[in-house]
């Protein structure tokens, strides 16, 4: 699943590749795919607009479009959004009645499109293809089918069209301070684990990089958050941050099938300290990395690294004089 850093990699593929470039047609293959407006809508509204800014809220790709409009997407589970050359754009695509119809709506150079949309074979799992002025496609193709992508209005925010923006934690990367987590977490009994997991506390975590956190900070994944003392939530802070950078530095995690804006794919998979790497020894310690289910998400930690009771030194008697 893409997180925060995957998603990082995208938008700035994407800000590179879109800038200058414009929206020409749209077809949606399946309709599902979009979230807002009406699919009808979605495809009339787009043809037109120029590509702005390209920014990111959590794992929401915001993309700002001219005349105060915007396309935003979320790509879940299995989500890509990738800008293909026409030459490779991949099998038949079946349904080019989408694109014409968009045509008769907004522009005669839709027609001429959806006609060539024929004698191109489009990749497996396109779910919607977005035809460019430079010739190019942006697409966005979706296995699992849980991504989807929004039309923002002029007048509207994305918090307007998207809800859950609004309910999304701080980034950890521009606003995570250790106090922060120490009021979030604060009488907390939920395992620290999941709790970094939470998006209404922090914006983008997932599973991978929570554990690396973890174990960076020497943090069982099992303890209690109320119990994360402030010395080990300043470690965290500055683990989750370091982490989060270093993956976005290596262009996204390698795990499952993941790639960036442009197909390539990334490699953090080779610095995983723990994730990943159940049976294998630590890479600090040599103990063996386990793995367990933490709210149904698994959790791979090391019990030398990352010790379930704090060894506590004893206090040193002063001698006696
Ligand atoms: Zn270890």
């Amino acid at each position: 699943m893409p997180e925060l850093p995957e998603v990082e990699t995208v938008k700035r593929g994407l800000q590179l590749a879109l800038a200058g470039d414009a929206i020409v047609a749209v077809e949606v293959l399946r309709d599902a795919s979009i979230a807002f407006p009406d699919v009808d809508a979605f495809i009339a509204a787009l043809p037109g607009h120029k590509f702005g800014q390209v920014l990111r809220r959590g794992k929401y790709l915001l993309i700002e479009l001219d005349r105060g409009a915007g396309l935003a997407c979320h790509l879940r589970m299995s989500g890509r959004l990738i800008v293909r050359e026409a030459s490779e754009s991949g099998a038949r695509v079946s349904k080019p009645a989408r694109a014409a119809k968009a045509a008769t709506k907004a522009a005669t150079t839709a027609t001429k499109l959806a006609k060539t949309a024929k004698t191109i074979r489009a990749p497996q799992f396109l779910r919607v293809r977005i035809m460019l002025a430079s010739g190019r496609e942006l697409h966005f193709e979706d296995m699992r089918v849980f991504g989807r992508l929004w039309f923002k209005p002029k007048g509207k925010t994305f918090e307007d069209v998207i809800p859950s923006l609004v309910q999304l934690g701080v980034e950890p990367l521009e606003s995570l301070t250790s106090a922060h987590l120490s009021t979030a977490f604060k009488g907390k009994n939920q395992a620290v684990k999941t709790a970094l997991l939470d998006q209404h506390i922090l914006a983008g975590v997932g599973n991978i990089y929570a554990d690396e956190s973890l174990f960076l900070s020497g943090i069982h994944p099992t303890i209690a958050a109320g119990k994360v003392t402030d010395e080990q939530l300043n470690k965290l802070v500055e683990n989750v941050q370091l982490v989060l950078s270093r993956a976005i530095e290596s262009g996204g995690s390698t795990l499952r099938d993941y790639t960036d804006s442009s197909g390539v794919n990334g490699n953090y998979q080779n610095l995983a300290w723990v994730y990943g790497r159940e049976g294998e020894p630590c890479r600090q310690c040599s103990s063996l990395i386990e793995r367990i289910k933490l709210n149904g998400r698994s959790s791979h930690f090391c019990i030398q690294c990352q010790p379930l009771k704090r060894k506590i030194s004893k206090p040193i008697r002063k001698p006696k004089k």
